[in-house]
């Protein structure tokens, strides 16, 4: 049987990675001083907590977004290059940390240019402790570990970041570009799920005739990445998604995917949109 599998090359290009961490270098310093001194005079350890997640998060989305402008496709240098930035974002971030504590009376650039450096006065800083909580100084083993946990946490940001934005993007490798997978606005039917997926892997179109109308929840979505430039690309994924509410009464949506990057063919592609637009008239002609 043939494959109808889209799968991406894994061409490394040095160009997209250097982006990356380029741009991730260039917003970790301002965004660590954002940082620094909104810890330094918010007196809330948890908020404190959100707002340094929220500064890493801001450097890997930095580094994203550099690489999207070039064209490297191995997610492997990808991610080795994002936990790089993570370790440098965690350095920036220390050095930038201290100094505000320190009034401006430790040295940027030394403590820059030094880690060693900058290792011993986080350990002196540990013993001492700058902040209370529940009216002690956190200070010792117990704030080391706190510093160790939100070490393993900027570097949990940077692979999430990774795993969420560059893992499975798409590339066209005729236009050399990047192709955005787009969520189609609609809940289908998931009755027919099984002749759909049977039809989508056999590179049939006749599954487009089996969408209908989700009445309920659970459901079936469908995301398509479309190369504009050529016309040629088509990669489809469906998606089981199903709205749950958790014992507090919190609505949320699951959402698995079911069959990933299904390559179809241009006319394929058409005929979706077109049954796409079809299902949207006749529920407006419903009210
Ligand atoms: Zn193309």
């Amino acid at each position: 049987m043939q494959d109808h599998t889209y799968r991406p090359t894994g061409t490394f290009d040095p160009k997209g990675v250097g982006l990356g961490l380029a741009l991730a270098v260039a917003a970790m310093f301002p965004i660590s001083f954002v940082y620094a001194y909104a810890v330094r005079y918010i007196p809330f350890v948890y908020v404190n907590f959100l707002i340094s997640f929220g500064a890493v998060f801001a450097v890997a989305g930095a580094y994203v977004f550099g690489e999207s402008l070039g064209r490297n496709r191995s997610r492997a240098a990808s991610l080795v290059a994002m936990l790089l930035a993570g370790v440098l974002t965690l350095f920036v971030f220390w050095v930038t940390f201290l100094f505000v504590i320190s009034r401006h009376e430790l040295e940027y650039l030394k403590m820059l240019t030094d880690p060693s450096y900058v290792i011993d006065l986080v350990k002196e800083l540990v013993k001492v402790g700058w902040f209370t909580l529940k009216r002690n100084q956190v200070k010792g083993t117990f704030y080391g570990l706190l510093l160790a946990v939100e070490a393993v946490a900027y570097l949990g940001i940077f692979v999430f970041a990774w795993w969420t934005f560059l893992k499975e993007r798409v590339f066209c490798e005729k236009c050399q570009k990047w192709v955005e997978r787009e969520r189609v606005a609609m809940f289908f039917d998931l009755a027919p799920l099984e002749a759909i997926a049977t039809a989508l892997a056999a590179g049939s179109d006749v599954w487009v005739d089996h969408l209908r109308l989700a009445g309920t929840t659970p459901s079936l979505q469908i995301e398509l990445a479309s190369c504009a430039g050529c016309a040629e690309l088509h990669v489809v994924n469906l998606i089981h998604t199903q709205d749950v509410v958790d014992k507090d009464g919190n609505p949320s949506t699951e959402e698995k995917v079911l069959l990933a990057n299904i390559l179809i063919h241009g006319a394929t592609a058409a005929r979706f949109r077109q049954r796409v637009d079809q299902l949207r008239a006749e529920f407006a002609a419903q009210g």
